[in-house]
């Protein structure tokens, strides 16, 4: 016998008893996003391969060994998107959305990385992006921790997530600090893995986003990026934090926060939980200002975030906060030849008078006794029962599932009454 063809390794479906879960954060997302005046953009799942190297850094994990990098028919070097940033902004400079204007998008999809699959980990995986545009800050950069804090809080996880911030400063800064790194990574580069030392001369602030435990005292004893800022640089970190703190807002500053794309400057930030293991960091981001430039566009200024669908939901599933809704409000029973015959005229003529009622029709025929017992499983509030009785009588019976009360024969018309609660 043929040998059954499974899905490929780190991605996964999404079955029909998660995707109301799906569903529900979806929904608040897109509540919370329009509150704060946020317009969706949507945009191809493939770009051009130089997109990415461009734009995230031929020396970061993701262009080094994580793209899904292929030639298609023309031979064409194409990759299925790693992240959004890249293709948002480039869809942006393309359709010349920058020139003046200011901008509040998000976009919602797949993303692609060649990575180990484990917890938290899947090489395909959702994000939720959000990208500003135009703004030079702070007051954004707190804008857009307001929205990702509100979502929390709507979703009850607030208490989960700990903000942490940094600021990587201006390409100068970095640059004399990355003199300074350089000289202590050499200093100590015996205790380096192979992965650090190849980036020791490349991409030194990579070294600091390693995830191998081995190093992670001698990043802990590295110089710190904050000492290295410039005045404006402190002035708008402060800003930010002195707004947060105005609201309430806790945070803990991360001084060897780096993140793992190199077009970050100044704010960065990444909202992390205990509760999911290593892979912890639920939502990342930052202000990018110079990738604008470095993908074509006058200079200008854009802070954005992603946050990983995956991990949002196993934190609320760890905190026992979806709950599974009923997806039908009425199953309809039909016993008998001229029940079967009318029953779905019938159908749909509840569903013409109550459009929002989530009405299932028994399908396939069977005893009334079989037909009640999937009534009952599917979770509906009543059942509608349709026999050839009924039919010739042209009434309908109901019986409520959940209640003790008694099964009702009616009218058409006194059952779309009685069901009036589900909505019109
Ligand atoms: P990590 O440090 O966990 O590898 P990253 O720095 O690569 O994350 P970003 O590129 O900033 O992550 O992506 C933003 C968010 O997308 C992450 O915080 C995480 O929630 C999610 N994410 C990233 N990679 C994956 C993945 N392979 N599987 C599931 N979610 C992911
Ligand atoms: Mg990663």
């Amino acid at each position: 016998m043929a040998k059954n063809i499974q899905a490929i390794r780190g991605m996964h479906d999404v079955l029909p008893h998660s995707s109301p879960h799906w569903q529900y954060v979806e929904q608040v997302i897109k509540e919370v996003l329009s509150a704060y005046g946020y317009s969706e953009i949507r945009l191809p799942i493939v770009e051009n391969t130089e997109l990415f190297k461009r734009s995230i850094g031929e020396v970061t994990d993701i262009v080094e060994k994580e793209m899904y990098t292929f030639a298609d028919r023309n031979g064409d070097s194409l990759t299925l998107r790693p992240e959004g940033t890249a293709g948002c902004l480039r869809a942006c400079l393309e359709h010349g959305l920058l020139h003046n204007q200011v901008h509040r998008l998000w976009y919602y999809g797949p993303m692609f990385r060649h990575e180990r699959p484990q917890k938290g980990r899947y090489r395909q995986f959702v994000q939720l992006g959000v990208e500003t545009y135009g703004m030079p800050g702070p007051d954004i950069d707190t804008e857009i921790l307001l929205l990702s804090e509100r979502l929390w809080q709507r979703l009850g996880i607030r208490e989960h997530l700990e903000l942490q911030l940094n600021s990587l400063g201006t390409t100068e800064e970095r640059l004399l600090y990355r003199e300074k790194l350089v000289e202590y990574f050499t200093s100590h580069s015996d205790q380096l893995d192979e992965d650090s030392q190849r980036r020791l001369m490349s991409n030194p602030l990579r070294i600091l986003d390693s995830k191998n435990p081995q190093i992670q005292q001698l990043i802990a004893n590295a110089p710190m990026l904050m000492d290295y800022l410039g005045e404006e640089s402190k002035a708008h970190f402060s800003d930010l934090t002195d707004t947060l703190d105005e609201l309430n807002i806790s945070y803990t500053i991360n001084p060897r926060l780096v993140r793992g794309l190199d077009y970050y400057s100044k704010t960065v930030f990444e909202w992390v939980t205990d509760q999911l293991g290593a892979q912890g960091t639920v939502c990342a981001g930052g202000r990018y200002d110079g990738l604008i430039n470095q993908l074509g566009g006058k200079p200008n200024y854009a802070v954005g975030f992603a946050m990983g669908m995956e991990r949002l939901l196993a934190l609320l599933e760890a905190g026992n906060r979806l709950v599974n809704q009923p997806t039908v409000d009425v199953y309809l029973i039909v016993v008998g030849d001229r029940a079967e015959k009318a029953s779905i005229l019938i159908a749909e003529k509840f569903r013409n008078d109550l459009p929002k009622l989530k009405l299932q029709m028994h399908c396939g025929g069977g005893s009334f006794k079989s037909q009640f017992k999937k009534a009952d499983k599917s979770g509906a509030e009543f059942a509608l029962i349709l026999g050839d009785d009924e039919v010739d009588n042209d009434k309908i019976s109901v019986k409520p599932l959940r209640t003790k009360n008694d099964q009702q024969l009616m009218t058409h018309q006194e059952a779309i009454s009685l069901l009036q609660q589900f909505g019109d």
